[in-house]
């Protein structure tokens, strides 16, 4: 049996006093049926870890543990932290900052090197699913983002699968679609590491999750959880979502 694993990605959003604020709001208000996190941005990870009774997550790190690298934060830095979990390959981040399978592949092996959970992001945009691309998308990015994983640490991680065309939009995939790509998901790491290691992944749908959509899409199969952006920001909102798994 997977555990749900439900976390809030805040994208460029919160000040360390409205992230307090948050957490102040959330405390003692989620339940142990899931994995609840948080994906901060820097500047509010350690207030975050400070204030949170969930996990902390970052939205991005550097591959490399030091060097010339201006604006960029390393895996060391956030382990000092205390930050455990990091968000890769986010299609934001894909799309606006140059993310690709290759990076996102040297950043995840980085981040289990050091011990650390990864939570990968695959999904197509709205012109692949239009030419009915996704599969193709999604099998190829799965592959290449997570390539050299050993069955063990695949076991390990979670992967996000984000329609592009879903995020933000308020046009959430049906479940049938979300269940479907997550079982391609699922299937392409058996195919890469074997059985074992593709029925324990977890496996999130994100793409306009809210309260009232989240409970179907943890009924489905192949779908562990979610990754949600817009309604994680508030913490009534937040708090809704825990519910509606319960
Ligand atoms: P959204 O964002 O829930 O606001 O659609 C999801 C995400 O980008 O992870």
């Amino acid at each position: 049996m997977r555990k749900p694993v439900i976390f809030g990605n805040w994208k460029m959003n919160k000040t360390n006093a409205e992230a307090k604020a948050f957490f102040e709001g959330v405390k003692g208000k989620l339940h142990d049926g899931a994995d609840f996190g948080i994906g901060a941005p820097f500047t509010s990870l350690w207030t975050a870890v400070e204030h949170a009774d969930c996990i902390v997550a970052a939205q991005n790190v550097h591959f490399e543990a030091s060097g010339a690298y201006t604006g960029e934060i390393s895996i060391e830095m956030l382990q000092e932290l205390k930050v455990n979990w990091v968000i890769l390959g986010h299609s934001e981040r894909r799309a606006y900052y140059n993310e690709t399978d290759e990076t996102v592949n040297k950043k995840v092996k980085a981040v289990l090197a050091a011990g650390m959970t990864p939570i990968v992001c695959v999904g197509e945009t709205l012109e692949q699913f239009e030419a009915g691309e996704t599969k193709a998308v999604v099998q190829n990015s799965v592959a290449k983002s997570l390539e050299g994983v050993s069955a063990k640490e695949m076991a390990s991680l979670v992967i996000a699968y984000e329609p592009v065309w879903a995020i933000g939009t308020g046009k959430n995939a049906t479940k049938e679609i979300a269940q479907a790509t997550c079982k391609l998901v699922r299937e392409q790491v058996e195919a890469m590491v074997g059985a074992e290691a593709a029925q324990k992944v977890r496996i999130q749908y994100g793409g306009s999750v809210k309260p009232d959509n989240i409970a179907q899409y943890l009924a489905e199969p192949d779908i562990d959880g979610a990754l949600i952006g817009g309604a994680s920001l508030k913490a009534e909102s937040f708090i809704e979502i825990a519910n509606a798994i319960k």
